[in-house]
């Protein structure tokens, strides 16, 4: 396992990844998958793409770079005549950024098989299961890991879809949620670890798969629910069919990314009936142990501290207001800024209401501690608009750890635990600085043992090991 060298701001989820199928009668509007993947645009922001069945039933995509609207400006797509439609928004990292890695992927047997592919996540092997399906024969047109699975589902689709899918989990570890179709039924699948996140739910006469909740709430749909770890939902002809795999390894823990609950999920997404905000608001309520400084008023770093500050407040009985304030319109940049642009950045984004925090101490939320530019300009601002101390309180432990499971950490040189060689605090002009523990975390959800953790404790649940025990079963 070596650690990527990759210059990232903050850590990123690969993509999101929304499908429907819709079971008779007219069309699809090809706006409720659009507007899905708008809900899921904090996913990832680099690309976006649909692909569905047109004319004579043959795959096709569309897809681009930018944001969803960027995309697909005015979500107007009048000739998309099809009932089955799978779409994505991307990050990049195993892979990069080039234009043919953007997803869905579409690919053509030369025996007449066409599948379309939209995945989030990372294969824990994906190069060498590449080495391997390149000595079988397959030619590769993408850097991307996508197209390995993809190419895995090809080595059976002569089977038929749901029996490739089937296969594939079976034989491929990593972390995967992805949604396929071969332009008459589509299927959403999830790895056996269940590292990311799938959900599905139904408006009417249309299933939807999605990412997260938030995005089936935009379609209109009631959540059915997450589709399990080492299963897929099948969505054809108007029938749904729940295929588990049967062969789960016993030492296959069921694993989600603790980091879906503590920072990247919308608030008001659920995860395995457990909303995003009320989990964020619990680990709040478990730092409230940390508050061994006085603090006069607690203040959220505006959006990303709201939650967890709420909890905050309310278990320590202490006072909280939204002191700071975000500039909406402060404009994103796929550009990676250097050093100087961020602290700039970060004055655009935020500003003080300097009344509210005069002469006080301030205990300052936020979710994460990446490279620290944003809790040094805020205590800075804070102590300028004339705070007599700022402490901060993060409701998530440092990362120590790099992940292997499909999100992009900074490495430890960007960190801002890591690069300090004084004392954090000093570093980021606060006077202590006090961060979740990983027993808080667990804590707040209703099934702890069945979570990820390993970018904090560095206890890996799929390891070059179990990986090649799991492959055998
Ligand atoms: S290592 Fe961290 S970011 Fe990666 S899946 Fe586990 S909890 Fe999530």
């Amino acid at each position: 396992m070596s650690e990527e060298v990759k210059k990232i701001a903050s850590p990123k989820d690969h993509c999101g990844v929304f499908a429907a199928h819709k079971f008779g009668g007219d069309p699809l509007d090809p706006g409720k998958v659009i507007s899905g993947l708008s809900s899921l645009q904090h996913r990832g922001q680099e690309s976006a793409g649909i692909a569905f069945p047109e004319g004579a039933g043959n795959l096709t995509s569309f897809k681009g770079k930018g944001l969803v609207s960027q995309v697909f400006p005015g979500h107007k797509f009048p000739y998309v005549k099809a009932r089955n439609m799978i779409g994505h928004v991307r990050y990049s990292t195993a892979g990069g950024g080039d234009i043919s890695n953007v997803q869905p992927l579409v690919a053509n047997s030369t025996e007449g098989y066409q599948i379309a592919l939209a995945h989030n996540g990372n294969l824990f092997d994906g190069n060498c299961r590449r080495s391997q399906l390149m000595d079988k024969g397959h030619i590769f047109h993408t850097t991307s890991d996508t197209e390995v699975l993809l190419a895995a589902l090809f080595n059976h689709c002569h089977l038929g879809l749901k029996e490739a899918v089937h296969r594939v989990l079976g034989e491929l570890d990593g972390a995967y949620a992805a949604v396929v179709t071969d332009g008459k039924e589509v299927i959403g699948f999830r790895d056996r670890y269940g590292f990311r996140p799938l959900l599905w739910g139904k408006n009417g006469d249309i299933c939807f798969f999605a990412s997260e909740s938030c995005a089936l709430d935009t379609a209109g749909a009631d959540i059915v629910g997450d589709v399990a770890p080492g299963e897929a939902v099948i969505l054809s002809r108007g029938k749904v069919k729940r295929q588990a795999k049967n062969s789960l390894p016993i030492n296959c823990p069921r694993s989600f990314c603790i980091f879906e609950f503590v920072y990247f999920a919308r608030p008001d997404s659920v995860f395995d009936g457990e909303n995003v905000h009320l989990v964020r608001k619990k680990i709040g309520e478990k730092m409230a142990s940390l508050l061994h400084p006085r603090v006069d008023l607690v203040v959220p770093v505006p959006e990303s501290g709201m939650s967890a500050a709420l909890g905050f407040a309310e278990a320590s009985g202490l006072p909280m207001e939204k002191a700071i304030h975000h500039n909406p319109y402060w404009k994103r940049t796929f550009i990676e800024p250097e050093s100087g642009q961020r602290e700039i950045l970060a004055r655009l984004k935020y500003s003080l209401v300097t009344s509210l925090v005069k002469g006080k101490t301030i205990g300052l939320v936020d979710d994460s501690l990446v490279r620290g530019t944003t809790a040094r300009h805020l205590t800075s601002m804070l102590k300028k608009a004339g705070a007599r101390e700022v402490h901060l309180f993060i409701s998530s432990p440092p990362f120590r750890y790099p992940c292997y499971y499909g999100i992009d950490i900074p490495v430890s040189s960007q960190l801002a635990v890591h690069k300090s060689s004084g004392s954090l605090a000093g570093e980021l002009k606060a006077d202590s600085v006090n961060f979740a523990r990983v027993k808080d975390l667990l804590g707040a959800v209703a099934k702890p043992g069945e979570y990820c953790h390993a970018c904090f404790t560095g206890k890996y649940p799929l390891t070059a090991e179990n990986c090649t025990k799991s492959a055998r079963t």
